[in-house]
């Protein structure tokens, strides 16, 4: 028999529990049990005024933008409307079923005023890093390190060189162009100038590192190795060197927030470079998991730095004929240990050994005597070279995927594979906001599985 459906459409009163509709393994269920917004108004006191009208509630805003970011909603004029419809994001959000949802604009006026100024996206990341800590899901021993680059909201067609473009016209009045100013006039911006910028948002940077160029910001994240939680992120040029320099921010900022100091960092050849390897070895005494970037290697059949053996006590290396290279030989005016501009110490041969050695050819067939390059680094890049030949650095090879996948989810799964908002600041709140999403997801699925009996479809 065909079934009807006789409820009455027109029935004046309804008992209805928001909380009993929400399911218990709900995404946002779980993610709630961790999220601890308790100390956000105290956080922000500071930046609201004790008189006139009464503001959007900031633990709304937060929640709204969890939800958008949990969920890859990142238009506000849309996350406001799915806030307003769908009863689970209502409940996350406190509104009951009549509570009202703020006016997209109202909300992203709020979202780049006081937002910004009081860091409070920075706030809440801490603050769910402090719970992952709290859950055990942070030991402090191994931290991965990684850049990704991901798309600025500008045209790639639309670009001039840096010094054709005339700022002072009041159509480029935007907010991107005041923080690029501002970034200019404060030397904020890196050193080598990029081949042309964008109009829109000039902070963007023009990159081909993933192929065809674009405009492009950088998200690092520096993760814990125990279970992938992201314990830092910055938002920097896509440019590698503010990438590796970003790590010494992050590293040391997770050390004054939660007192956590790795034992080993791991990250790719990127961060390999000798000055970068001595702040941890030296400085931090972090040891380094991570393949030396070394050019010193020949491939013309001569002999290599590798070949040559290095006698820290004495300050000299000896040639495979026996010899040796000092910093300290006398040479055609060449000053003795003077460290180079490139941070470098050049060890010579002498002419005499040279000369009439056998092994010239092997060595040094178009110059009349050896010279061996060596970083003022290269005891640090040596500690790097000992550890990647220990099983532990297999271990954290493998480990390293663990912060490559978080991209991965960050682009397939919460689909911020472009950026919406423009500007350095706009780049680092959208990075802030995606990695919170993350760790919260990160949590809810690996401790916030309600017991099997409250599951959707499981018999009690
Ligand atoms: S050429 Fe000079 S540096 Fe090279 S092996 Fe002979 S003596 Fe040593």
């Amino acid at each position: 028999m065909m079934g009807q459906k006789t409820g009455d459409e027109t029935q004046l009163f309804y008992a209805f529990n928001l909380d009993e509709y929400v399911p218990e393994n709900h995404l946002l269920r779980r993610i709630d049990r961790f999220l601890d917004l308790s100390k956000l108004r105290q956080h922000l006191a500071d930046y609201y005024s004790h008189t006139g009208r009464p503001s959007v509630d900031p633990e709304l805003m937060i929640r709204m933008l969890i939800v958008g970011y949990c969920f890859a909603i990142r238009s506000e004029r849309r996350l406001c409307d799915e806030v307003h419809l769908n009863l689970g994001y209502r409940w996350f959000c406190r509104l009951g079923l009549e509570g009202e949802v703020p006016d997209h604009s109202t909300f992203s006026k709020n979202r780049h005023g006081r937002f910004r100024e009081s860091d409070v996206l920075r706030f809440v990341f801490d603050e769910v890093v402090r719970s992952c800590m709290r859950e055990g899901l942070v030991k402090g021993e191994g931290f991965a390190v990684d850049a990704s680059v991901m798309p600025a909201n500008a045209n790639w067609r639309e670009g001039v060189a840096p010094d054709e473009v005339d700022w002072t016209d009041p159509k480029h009045n935007t907010r991107a162009v005041r923080e690029y100013l501002a970034a200019l006039d404060a030397g904020e911006l890196p050193e080598v100038s990029p081949k042309k910028v964008s109009l829109t948002d000039p902070m963007s940077r023009w990159t081909a590192a993933t192929g065809p160029a674009f405009y492009a910001y950088s998200t690092n994240y520096l993760a814990d190795m125990a279970c992938g939680v992201i314990v830092d992120v910055e938002a920097t040029h896509a440019h590698r060197i503010s990438e590796v320099e970003s790590t010494k921010v992050m590293i040391d900022r997770v050390e004054e927030q939660f007192g956590l100091k790795p034992e080993r960092l791991i990250g790719d050849t990127v961060y390999g470079a000798a000055p970068m390897l001595s702040w941890l070895v030296d400085e931090k005494g972090i040891e380094p998991h991570i393949p030396v970037w070394d050019k010193s290697e020949r491939h013309d059949g001569t002999f290599s730095r590798s070949d040559f053996q290095w006698d820290e006590a004495a300050d000299e290396y000896r040639c495979p004929g026996g010899k040796l290279l000092r910093s300290r030989q006398r040479h055609r005016g060449y000053k003795p240990g003077t460290v180079t501009r490139a941070n470098t110490i050049i060890y010579r041969a002498s002419e005499l050994d040279c000369k009439p050695c056998p092994l010239k050819q092997q060595c040094c067939p178009n110059v009349t005597f050896r010279k061996i390059v060596r970083s003022v680094h290269e005891a640090a890049r040596d500690v790097a070279r000992q550890i990647a030949k220990t099983p532990e650095y297999q271990h954290s090879y493998y480990q390293r995927r663990k912060v490559e996948m978080l991209f991965a989810h960050l682009k397939c799964v919460l689909k911020v594979d472009r950026l919406r908002l423009r500007g350095l600041s706009g780049a680092k709140d959208e990075f802030i906001l995606a990695a919170t999403a993350q760790n919260l997801r990160k949590m809810a699925n690996l401790i916030g599985q309600p017991p099997p009996a409250h599951r959707i479809g499981t018999p009690a």
